[in-house]
């Protein structure tokens, strides 16, 4: 068993909100600068920076995680982590179909690029990424189940785009395997008022949208990695956080 240091939820330049030094390099370079272990680029309702991102991810020794935040019809924000890229790839292709149609304005919302593991920019997405989905939650759920991902509520603890915050509570169903936290601070009131969280796996994640706010190496799970593969570290960190994450926590 060893100790992963994390952070689960980051977006590339092609999140219209995040910065546009953002890119595949930029993350993983400073995700390795402060010591991250395992990097997921979750960018809004799409995966396409996806396959640059794992690809300088393992020539920066990380471990990168293919994701998407997606925002189902409800204004919730879902993320969706996959073990293995091309079910990002395929989810991606079918959330497409969901996405509204609103040409983005780059001068008030910022640029969408695709880039390559050089960050050269490959292309743009002219509809606005961000924008509600016509999934609704349940829905959303089971689209993603088919594609194998790990599906949580995205902080939790935030009223834009919280589950709590639109819903006022945490559904039984979906029956989510793990939960998002954003910050410490309410952690243990969310425990105490919602108790249906006890019996989830918790992660805490950056949502960072610029470098600087990239999660500093302190939440962390430990995994098992005999023989070492990154691929078994991958696969070990699906299965934790689909059982009870008690291996974890924080420095
Ligand atoms: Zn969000
Ligand atoms: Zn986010």
């Amino acid at each position: 068993m060893s100790k992963y240091y994390y952070d689960l939820h980051i977006h590339s330049c092609l999140s219209p909100c995040a910065d546009d030094d953002m890119t595949p390099n930029n993350i993983c370079g400073m995700a390795a600068l402060k010591g991250l272990n395992i990097v997921a680029l979750t960018d809004h309702n799409t995966c396409g920076n996806c396959e640059s991102f794992l690809k300088v991810a393992k020539a920066n020794g990380l471990i990168g995680i293919a994701g998407m935040e997606l925002t189902t019809a409800e204004d919730i924000h879902m993320v969706c982590l996959f073990e293995f890229l091309q079910q990002a790839k395929d989810f991606s292709l079918a959330v497409q179909p969901y996405r509204g149609i609103f040409p983005n304005k780059v001068e008030i919302f910022g640029q969408q690029m695709l880039m390559d593991e050089n960050d050269n920019v490959t292309g743009v997405d002219e509809n606005f990424l961000p924008i509600a989905t016509s999934i609704g939650l349940d829905e959303a759920f089971c689209l993603a189940q088919k594609y194998n991902a790990l599906v949580f509520p995205a902080h939790i603890d935030r009223t834009a785009n919280g589950i709590v915050s639109i819903l006022g509570t945490i559904p039984k169903t979906p029956d989510f395997p793990c939960i998002e936290f954003n910050g410490k601070e309410d952690y243990q009131k969310y425990l105490k008022d919602f108790p249906i969280i006890e019996s989830k796996s918790h992660v805490f994640n950056s949502d960072a949208h610029n470098l600087w706010s990239i999660s500093e190496a302190e939440n962390f799970i430990e995994l098992n990695d005999e023989p070492y593969s990154s691929d078994l570290v991958r696969h070990e960190l699906f299965e934790a956080l689909r059982g009870k994450l008690t291996k974890g926590g924080n420095t």
